[in-house]
């Protein structure tokens, strides 16, 4: 400190402890004004870059949870759509569960009705000659229960919605065909019976085991009075008891007794005919029952207006005696 140079200059003695020697450090005056300045531009320093680095990390921080909240608002929309999408899918579930139930319903009835006409072709197929095989094959059946199985492949959510709103069409499809057979199936079931009503119930089937004609129908000598007479009928000479058959099939509206008809049966079929029986020994049906063509009716026998054992036949079209001739054949081949 005596000189000028030691005047700028200045000794800064550092100590540590005990053990260790002192040690001095020169340093300039201004350097020594320096060091602090700097150590204080250093720390304002350090405390600004501390605050953008804070302002930093903040502003980073807030980007972030701007971006999560981004996040969780997508998700939730995607979670909505998502429920949105299952939501449709069970409505269409649900819509196609109802429509298949509504359709087994009308296939059975559908299938029931088939069977009916199956069984009644079945029933008269030998006087119809039907062609069964044809008719077989049209039968209307399937089971989905059994023998089903493969690959599971995942579908798409869009697929699903696809393949739902398909089978809806299909089931829309096969809705309206069955609706066309529900009214078409009735329909034809009717016909063919109709059709089945008009064979049988034409009466064309010889009456009597006998085919000895006696009398004519038409103008003939009355056998009791020797007079010309309307002969309504024909006579078919038989043994007495032996048996009288249905013409055809119909419905019995007369079986009473007469002085000139004797025991008589009248036996109404379809188109207007009526076919008449009389002079017989024992009636068998009741009024009102219905009887098959070649059914055994009653006993021949010579009751009322009659010579001996015959049977009067007289065909009878809407009121009026036709000749019975034309209608019936004279053998019974008919019944086998
Ligand atoms: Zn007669």
């Amino acid at each position: 400190m005596k000189s000028a140079t030691a005047n700028r200059r200045m000794t800064l003695l550092v100590m540590r402890d005990a053990q260790h020697s002192v040690k001095q450090i020169h340093l300039s005056k201004p350097l020594m004004l320096a060091v602090p300045a700097a150590a204080v531009l250093s720390l304002s320093g350090l405390v600004l870059a501390m605050q953008a680095h804070s302002s930093q990390v903040i502003t980073q921080l807030e980007q972030k949870v701007n971006l999560e909240n981004m996040k969780n608002l997508q998700l939730q929309g995607s979670v909505n759509s998502r429920e949105q999408s299952i939501e449709r899918l069970q409505n269409e579930i649900i819509k196609l569960s109802s429509q298949a139930k509504d359709m087994q319903l009308k296939m059975e009835h559908v299938d029931e009705l088939e069977q009916q006409l199956q069984q009644f072709i079945d029933k008269h197929s030998t006087s119809m000659s039907t062609d069964d095989s044809a008719v077989k094959a049209s039968s209307l059946s399937w089971d989905a229960s059994e023998h089903v199985g493969g690959e599971f492949i995942a579908v798409h959510e869009n697929e699903m919605l696809d393949l739902a709103q398909e089978t809806k069409d299909d089931f829309q499809e096969m809705q309206e065909l069955l609706k066309a057979m529900e009214s078409q199936v009735p329909h034809t079931l009717k016909k063919a019976q109709e059709t089945q009503t008009q064979i049988s119930g034409n009466p064309t089937l010889w009456p009597t085991s006998s085919q000895v004609l006696t009398s004519s129908f038409g103008y003939r000598t009355d056998p009791f009075t020797g007079k010309a007479a309307f002969h309504a009928g024909i006579d078919i000479a038989g043994e007495n008891g032996g048996p009288v058959y249905a013409a055809g099939a119909g419905k019995v509206v007369t079986a009473d007794e007469s002085g000139a008809r004797g025991r008589y049966i009248i036996i109404e079929h379809p188109n207007g005919l009526q076919t008449w029986y009389m002079h017989l020994s024992k009636i068998q049906v009741d009024v009102g029952e219905s009887v098959d063509k070649g059914e055994q009716i009653a006993l021949l026998g010579s009751t009322g207006r009659s010579t001996g054992p015959h049977l009067h036949f007289q065909v009878v079209k809407n009121d009026k005696p036709m000749n019975p001739l034309p209608y019936i054949r004279p053998e019974k081949s008919e019944l086998n």
